[in-house]
This record gives structure tokens, C-alpha cells and sequence, in this order.
């Protein structure tokens, strides 16, 4: 029988929303919002890619743009979305990254009882 235990946090928070980082933000003085507000304007590209990355890096606390390899900084080439599946079979099949999936064996037999 599973029972909660009293007491115990049942959610835990990482990144942007942990304990730790909303009380820095606490802490820290707000800055004036940027721009005028009477001409907003729309970011450039890049600085909406710099946006994407920065917003990935404050919530999860992991840079998308960092190699993993070099830690040098990776530029975006393109974007594929999930109904592209052969343009993503293509390129991980390029990088000999591509595995079938294996073929299922028939379900077992069960012995009859008679
Ligand atoms: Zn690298």
C-alpha cells in the first residue's frame, strides 16, 4: 500500500521558478523597462535568436547555443519542425545518427489448458 507521507514536498522547482532563483530576483533592484513604450518596435532576428537563447538559459540554466563539445558558441542554420519527419530522417541519417526501429517479435504463445 503507497501512502504520502506528511510533510513532504510533493513539487519540486528547478531554474527560473527554484527557491533559490525567485528569491534572488527578490532581492535584486528591477530595472526600467527598456525602450519607449508610446513606439514599441519589433526585435530584429537577431536579437530575437539572442532573446530564444537567453530566455532558454535563465529557465533551464543550460545554454542552447553552447557547444557541448568546444563550449564555443553554435549559430542556428535552420529550424525543422515535427511534421518534417524526412527532412529529420535525412539529416540523422547523414550523420549516421539513424537507427531502425527493431522489428517486433509475435506475442508469445500461451500454452492452451485443456
Ligand atoms: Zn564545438
Amino acid at each position: 500500500m503507497s501512502v504520502m507521507e506528511g510533510g513532504k514536498h510533493l513539487i519540486r522547482y528547478y531554474g527560473w521558478y527554484s527557491n533559490k532563483k525567485r528569491g534572488q530576483r527578490a532581492r535584486r533592484p528591477q530595472p526600467a523597462p527598456a525602450g519607449d513604450a508610446a513606439s514599441p518596435r519589433a526585435p530584429s532576428a537577431q536579437e530575437a535568436r539572442k532573446g530564444w537563447a537567453a530566455l532558454i538559459k535563465q529557465v533551464y540554466e543550460a545554454d542552447p547555443l553552447g557547444c557541448p563539445k568546444c563550449g564555443s558558441e553554435m549559430r542556428i542554420i535552420a529550424f525543422i519542425e515535427r511534421d518534417q519527419g524526412d527532412v529529420i530522417e535525412k539529416i540523422l541519417r547523414h550523420c549516421g545518427l539513424w537507427e531502425e526501429a527493431p522489428a517486433r517479435d509475435p506475442p508469445a504463445q500461451e500454452p492452451s489448458v485443456g
